[in-house]
């Protein structure tokens, strides 16, 4: 059976369509938003699903899945906010619906990225997962007894943006919600490429200097990482800073739902195993002995794939 999976970011839009009975993706388009309006999207999503559907020799469009970087209410298609896209408040379901001329389902991205990685990815075969995702910002998708949990009003997992103190009694950073104090704020990539950034401005970390190679928008996670195996003290100590705040947020995590498995997901760990060590280490160290004793932490398997595989598994 095939579904459309459809993946909204906060850069580009991806649809694939996927065979959900063994979760392969049979053919699928990625395109950078020319325009990041709702109006703009759907219109894209459209031509891009009819494009599908006709390369599949399919006659009619198919039902699909949509994963949004944002909180959605998504039984009810409503995009409460998606900061990097600009919208608020957005009837995205009701919008695409209607230009697919098919049966459509919401989600957050993550949640859906989730529930590809249960079905199909590192996640297989446990009935309590979370996938905890470190790119641009922080997240997490919660399996809970089999099946996805998106709470009371569809913004379960947004861990990003529990509040945590600032390190080392750092002035608080503003987050991307607007709130001061969230883990985001001090540990999402685009946190981290500041705080890089500002450290190579103000020459505390010479090997950072060197890398970006004397322009300093290329610095990001990668290069912290790298300057960290190089042995920059600076970058071993944001590492060791970030790598506690996420393991904590980890070991909290573990603590009130005690999966199974938690996914290592997200550009930012995929770019630094030592910054992904850190963090099983810290959330090891401390979570409650009790949820830890049987706790796996694995990497992604799906990778990008994650999030279309699972929003086709949404479809209706
Ligand atoms: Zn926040």
């Amino acid at each position: 059976v095939l579904r459309l999976g459809v993946d909204i970011g906060g850069t580009n839009l991806r649809l694939a369509l996927v065979e959900v009975g063994i979760g392969a993706v049979f053919a699928s388009r990625k395109e950078r938003h020319a325009d990041p309006s709702p109006q703009a999207v759907v219109a894209a999503a459209a031509r891009l699903g009819r494009d599908l559907a006709a390369g599949a020799g399919l006659s009619s469009q198919v039902a699909a899945g949509v994963g949004v970087a944002g909180q959605c209410r998504g039984a009810s298609g409503l995009v409460l906010s998606a900061p990097n896209l600009g919208w608020r408040d957005v009837p995205f379901g009701e919008m695409a619906a209607r230009a697919l001329g098919a049966p459509v389902r919401v989600a957050n991205d993550l949640s859906a990225a989730a529930l590809g990685e249960q079905r199909f990815g590192a996640a297989r075969g446990v009935e309590d997962a979370v996938l905890f995702f470190v790119g641009s910002g922080v997240g997490a998708g919660l399996i809970l007894g089999g099946r996805l949990h998106e709470g009371a009003g569809g913004v379960a997992g947004e861990v990003g943006h529990v509040k945590v103190a600032a390190p080392g009694g750092l002035p608080e950073r503003r987050c991307g919600c607007g709130a001061l104090g969230c883990l985001e704020s001090w540990a999402g990539g685009v946190a981290i490429a500041e705080r890089a950034r500002e450290a190579a401005a103000a020459g505390r970390s010479e090997a950072l200097r060197a890398l970006c190679g004397g322009d300093p928008a290329r610095i990001d996670a990668g290069l912290v990482e790298r300057a960290c195996a190089g042995g920059d003290p600076w970058a071993r100590g944001l590492w060791e800073e970030v790598g506690a705040l996420l393991g904590d947020a980890v070991a909290n995590l573990a603590a009130l739902l005690d999966p199974a498995r938690v996914v290592l997901g997200g550009g930012v760990l995929a770019a630094a195993p030592a910054l992904r060590l850190l963090l099983v280490e810290r959330a090891m160290a401390r979570a409650l002995p009790a949820a830890a004793r049987d706790l796996q932490m694995v990497p992604s398997e799906l990778g990008d794939d994650a999030g279309l595989v699972g929003a086709a598994l949404l479809a209706p």
